[in-house]
């Protein structure tokens, strides 16, 4: 356990995978230490809007799992909406700049270090909702991982509860569409963000730094369709998509996929 001046994190040390592509382990110190300006918290508001705060209010939500706290965007502001936050991560690195990032914002919530594939291990309960946003699901690289991890999140669920979960959108990338308005999510206006290689197995971004760093992150390139298609089969009952923000969208031109997940 560690602990900290804004809170505690439940740290569950060896939970990490030791798989080949480890979503969590790509978030090397350096990376983190930049991750902030990525992001650009104000821009980031401003583009979302509140979207997510009016989602989980329309399901009556009161206890939220963000499960990719990273470092802490929504934890914080979730928390500043009067959700009753947890915060959990798979990198120790990102769990502690969110309980920072939550003292720098006044807002304390409990935050535990845990890969997902171990997280029934470590909560307390279940939620009203479960967000996974910031295009983090897509580090899981094994099918059979990702439909561990979404059985995971829907146990984590009260019943009438939802999980929220995003990812870039890349049926667009896939067809080397790639495209970034600059407006959501990753709103820096200081990093470069490309597409260094795209197939149907992997996809690695570049991040290109004006002091001439450079990091990669490797991902799963999954669809749309496909994350609908196993959300269904993991036993959520309706599934609403939205593309940037949006209910109506056109797959060809939204940066960001979002998929609400109903269980009853
Ligand atoms: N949600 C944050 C945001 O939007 O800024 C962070 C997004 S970042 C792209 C992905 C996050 O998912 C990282 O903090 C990483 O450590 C976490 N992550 C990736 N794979 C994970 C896993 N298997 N278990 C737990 N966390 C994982």
């Amino acid at each position: 356990m560690v602990k900290t001046a804004a809170g505690s994190i439940q740290d569950t040390a060896g939970t990490r995978s030791a798989l080949p592509h480890d979503g969590a382990g790509q978030y090397v110190p350096t990376l983190v230490d930049r991750w902030d300006g990525l992001i650009d918290w104000d821009r980031r508001r401003e583009g979302e809007q509140d979207f997510f705060v009016e989602l989980l209010k329309e399901v009556g939500a009161h206890r939220v799992l963000d499960v990719a706290a990273g470092t802490g965007f929504h934890s914080v502001g979730l928390a500043e909406a009067g959700f009753d936050v947890t915060a959990a991560d798979g990198s120790l690195e990102m769990l502690r700049r969110a309980v920072a990032n939550g003292e720098k914002y006044g807002r304390r919530f409990e935050a535990i270090h845990t890969d997902w594939r171990t997280l029934a291990q470590h909560i307390d309960g279940r939620y009203d909702a479960v967000v996974c946003l910031g295009s983090s699901f897509p580090h899981l690289f094994a099918e059979a991982d990702r439909r561990a991890v979404l059985a995971q999140f829907y146990e984590a669920l009260n019943p009438g509860g939802v999980l929220v979960l995003d990812h870039r959108n890349f049926d667009a990338i896939r067809m080397h569409r790639y495209r970034s308005s600059g407006n959501f999510y990753y709103c820096g206006k200081d990093a470069r963000v490309s597409v260094a290689h795209v197939d149907d197995e992997l996809c690695r971004f570049q991040y290109d730094f004006p002091d001439g760093a450079t990091h990669h992150l490797e991902v799963y390139p999954i669809l749309k369709d496909e994350l609908n298609s196993l959300l269904t089969q993991t036993g959520f009952d309706t599934v609403q998509d939205f593309g940037d923000f949006s209910a109506e969208f056109d797959i060809h031109e939204s940066d960001f996929i979002i998929h609400a997940a109903r269980k009853s």
